[in-house]
């Protein structure tokens, strides 16, 4: 063990609210790539952003094709050992939230129960509609996709249906933000685990907590705009890393 997890294992110790706060590098491990790295999604694909959703028929047929090219990967998709370690410390009283970046569902599926995972991009294993937000299975507009690439409506008031996700551009859930300020606020130890910190405003949310007298940790392979605000920095994998501090 050398001294950087031997302090962080001190800070989750010494706790008593601790915040967890993920990005897409904590579920690489399960297979799911993501975005900056090399070989990441970026590399193959440039985002679609809200506007261009909303505005063009071509568009929303390239998400749709994407989204069930990935799908079988996201379908797969277990949690691994850093998820597993968060629910573990989550069990035993220590965290009240885990605030997400992340669309994939993992941290509920390790046994955080839903309503305290604070998804603020949404989720990618349902749809819904732009205008009322009645929900559409994923089945079901595949179904209508694979005629022709037809694009899905509303059953109810013929809106656009898109993936439950927040696209850039697309405006932040209310809601969500609210409650992981609240969190970010009221934690003694906040913890960003594999996120690049450069998506606003998710990427505040660390500083929230800082400037409210919390310690900050940031675990990430490579370095992160915010580290200079951290208490501690870790550049290492996260599944091996969290393992030593939760003794999994
Ligand atoms: P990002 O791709 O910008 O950053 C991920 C970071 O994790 C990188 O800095 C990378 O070096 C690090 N990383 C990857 N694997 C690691 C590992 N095993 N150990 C240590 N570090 C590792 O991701 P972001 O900051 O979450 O922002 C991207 C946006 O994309 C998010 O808003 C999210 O909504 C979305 N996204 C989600 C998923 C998912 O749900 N799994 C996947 C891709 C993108
Ligand atoms: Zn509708």
């Amino acid at each position: 063990m050398d001294d950087t997890i031997r302090q962080f294992q001190e800070l989750i110790d010494r706790s008593n609210r601790i915040v967890f706060f993920t990005g897409a590098g904590i579920s690489t491990e399960s297979g799911i790539p993501d975005f900056r790295s090399p070989g990441g999604l970026w590399e193959q694909n440039r985002p679609i952003d809200f506007s261009e959703f909303v505005a063009s028929a071509d568009a929303r047929k390239e998400a749709w094709r994407r989204k069930f090219a990935m799908d079988a990967v996201m379908t797969a998709a277990r949690p691994n050992d850093g998820h597993n370690a968060i629910a573990a410390l989550y069990q035993q009283g220590k965290v009240p939230a885990v605030i997400t970046q992340n669309i994939d569902g993992l941290h509920q599926m390790s046994g955080v129960k839903e309503e305290d995972v604070v998804e603020l991009h949404g989720n990618t294993t349902y749809a819904k509609c732009l205008d009322c937000h009645k929900k559409m299975s994923l089945e079901a507009v595949k179904k209508v996709f694979a005629k022709n690439e037809t694009l899905p409506t509303c059953s109810v008031c013929g809106g656009i249906v898109k993936t439950a996700t927040i696209s850039f551009g697309q405006a932040m859930p209310v809601v969500e933000m609210r409650r992981a300020e609240k969190e970010a606020i009221e934690c003694d130890l906040f913890i960003a685990i594999g996120s690049s910190l450069v998506v606003y405003p998710a990427a505040e949310i660390p500083v929230v907590a800082r400037h409210h007298g919390a310690e900050l940790v940031i675990l990430n392979r490579e370095a992160t705009p915010l580290d200079p605000y951290a208490t501690l920095t870790i550049n290492r994998e996260i599944g091996e890393t969290l393992r030593y501090v939760t003794k999994l």
